[in-house]
């Protein structure tokens, strides 16, 4: 994380001014949401002439999804979303628990899962699969961490089976947590509890090592972003899209099913500028035959779903840009769906689209297998 300091770095050049999905979310206050506007009220704060609206203040640094993209504009590499990230971890070490968030963060002291939901029903997404379950003493080195997304939301748990049945017919011995998965503590840490990450890692940490978990294999990639950069290095983790990549190179996942359908894929942030994971999920599409069309804002430029960075939990402002323009430009291409592969961004493109099919790409795995 980059220390607030650095807003002193900054020579206020404006390249980064377009940058922001949510600067167009700040009518009324003009500059201020752009990422230059970001840096200047960190500078505002360094020198105390900021924080006499705390409400404001409250408001503003929780807009940010640190999807990283103005990171991309700037000269010098000033990491904008590291500052605000800092920002909100101020705000919480004074006391200040945003209102929006606090429900959450709550929750996921008191059950492990952001939505106030029983742990013993984590599994339930998995009911009627013929999964391992670790605590059931046959628990395989190789972990399915499915994230609380996953676990409880309906549309998550639709992406989670896909995964899981593709994985099942490719012949991978995996187990899952079942009602013993915890929250990896990424969403927490975004909004800025870093003392929930640190508590959820210790707990999660105790787990893996309990059942030698080998290798953890995650739904989400925001999941994979909290194992890869905000844990002690404790087991191989990947990302699933990067496994059916090598399955299917190693033809254990033989599928040529599509007919040239055209499709685009949406890179997630947490994925792809986070984690430089660009090239395995469009592998995974060409592998199966489909005609894949290339968005004109994609890989590093990638437009942002805007509902990383905690913002899963927190009301939405206003309607979210990102998922707007990034359908526009899968429409103008003629594609016949946009492919992802982060849960948050098919929820988020999926809200906002109206005829274009949205699919996470197990779930397109998973039904070209179906039909082979
Ligand atoms: S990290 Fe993303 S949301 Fe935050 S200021 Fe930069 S471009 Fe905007
Ligand atoms: S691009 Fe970098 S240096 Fe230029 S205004 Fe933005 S943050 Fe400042």
């Amino acid at each position: 994380m980059m220390a607030l300091e650095d807003a002193w770095r900054c020579v206020h050049c404006g390249l980064c001014l377009t940058a922001c999905p949510m600067r167009e979310a700040w009518p009324p206050y003009g500059e201020v949401g752009t990422p230059r506007g970001k840096v200047s009220m960190v500078q505002g704060y360094l020198m105390g002439v900021f924080g006499r609206d705390p409400n404001l203040e409250e408001e503003f640094w929780y807009r940010c999804s640190l999807c990283e993209r103005c990171h991309q504009f700037c000269p010098l590499h000033l990491r904008i979303s590291g500052m605000v990230l800092g920002m909100r971890q101020r705000l919480l070490e004074d006391g200040r628990v945003p209102q929006v968030a606090r429900r959450a963060l709550m929750s996921l002291h008191r059950y492990g899962n952001p939505w106030h939901q029983p742990p013993e029903s984590r599994g339930e997404w998995a009911r009627g699969l013929p999964l391992k379950v670790s605590g059931d003493g046959n628990g395989a080195e190789v972990l399915l961490y499915v994230g609380c997304f996953g676990s409880y939301d309906p549309r998550g748990q639709k992406m989670a089976r896909a995964l899981a049945e593709v994985l099942l017919a490719s012949g991978v011995e995996f187990s899952i947590l079942g009602p013993e998965e915890l929250c990896c503590g990424r969403e927490a840490y975004s909004l800025g509890e870093k003392g929930l990450l640190e508590w959820l890692r210790e707990r999660n940490l105790e787990i893996f090592s309990r059942y030698r978990v080998r290798k953890v294999v995650t739904l989400s990639p925001h999941c994979y972003d909290a194992f890869r950069n905000l844990y002690p290095p404790f087991a191989e983790v990947e990302h699933y899209s990067v496994v059916l990549a090598k399955l299917m190179r190693e033809g254990r996942l033989p599928l040529k099913g599509s007919q040239g359908e055209k499709v685009v894929y949406h890179d997630p942030c947490h994925l792809g500028r986070r984690n430089a994971i660009y090239d395995e999920p469009r592998q995974v599409l060409r592998a199966m035959g489909f005609k894949l069309l290339e968005l004109p804002h994609s890989r590093q430029m990638a437009f942002c779903c805007e509902s990383g960075g905690g913002k899963m939990w927190l009301p939405s402002p206003g309607v979210p840009m990102g998922p707007k323009k990034i359908l526009q430009e899968a429409e103008t291409l003629g594609a016949d769906a946009v492919v992802t592969s982060c849960p948050f961004c098919v929820a988020a493109l999926e809200a906002a689209s109206g005829s274009l099919e949205i699919l996470d790409l197990a779930e397109l795995v998973k039904r070209v297998w179906d039909q082979r």
